[in-house]
């Protein structure tokens, strides 16, 4: 599950973990992305922060790892080459999921070299408040159809939650009590993260 985890919260959980059930994964690799090509708009926080974060979040899944992959890698991230790296290390007969949410899912044909990305890896859609399962389908056309059996849509209980908002809360000094694991919350509060929208400090 590839993201920017700024901050790592339960929609990406419990997302990551019903994809894991449905499809029988042995292992879900979140993988922070480092320089993400698509939010050069914002600041986005220190990848150590981001990396951290996630660790806390799934430091109890067994089965849940967090990959350096993207951040130790110089320069843009572009998931082709992450799956390239996953797929050379991982071995031939590996079978791989990308687990997205249907929004990110979307704008697949914008991102680097759609047809690679669609012969390395299964990929999963999970359904986003806002974001139906038939905009996918809509969305990605006849690149969708004629790939279709690479495309798995998955239907998951609504989690209204994004990194976004909890940035805006902590920002406003409103509460993120259950939004993300208690331990990123006190993390976020430990290095003041998402304050006056300032870009967060390093991790000392
Ligand atoms: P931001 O608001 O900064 O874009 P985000 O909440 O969308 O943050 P990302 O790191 O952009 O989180 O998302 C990583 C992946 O998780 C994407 O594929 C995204 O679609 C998916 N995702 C994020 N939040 C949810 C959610 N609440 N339900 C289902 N999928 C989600
Ligand atoms: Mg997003």
């Amino acid at each position: 599950m590839g993201g920017t985890f700024d901050p790592i919260h339960f929609g990406h959980l419990i997302a990551a973990e019903l994809a894991r059930t449905r499809f029988t994964l042995d292992l879900v690799i979140f993988v922070p992305t480092g320089d993400p090509p698509h939010k050069r708009c914002r600041p986005v926080s220190p990848a150590e922060h981001r990396y951290a974060m996630a660790v806390l979040a799934t430091a109890d899944h067994p089965l849940f790892q967090v990959s350096r992959l993207e951040m130790d890698r110089p320069g843009p991230s572009f998931s082709v080459d992450t799956l390239e790296e996953i797929r050379r290390r991982l071995g031939p007969t590996v079978d791989l999921y990308f687990i997205t949410g249907a929004d990110a899912i979307s704008d697949m044909l914008t991102w680097k070299d759609p047809q690679r990305l669609v012969d390395f890896c299964h990929w999963v859609a999970v359904s986003r408040p806002g974001y139906s399962l038939q905009d996918v389908e809509a969305k990605l056309g006849d690149f969708y159809r004629r790939h279709r059996e690479r495309f798995h849509l998955l239907e998951v209980p609504g989690i209204a939650i994004s990194s976004t908002d909890i940035r805006e809360r902590v920002r406003n000094g409103q509460s993120i009590r259950y939004f993300v694991p208690e331990a990123v919350r006190l993390y976020i509060q430990k290095y003041a993260l998402y304050q006056d929208g300032q870009i967060s400090p390093k991790v000392r």
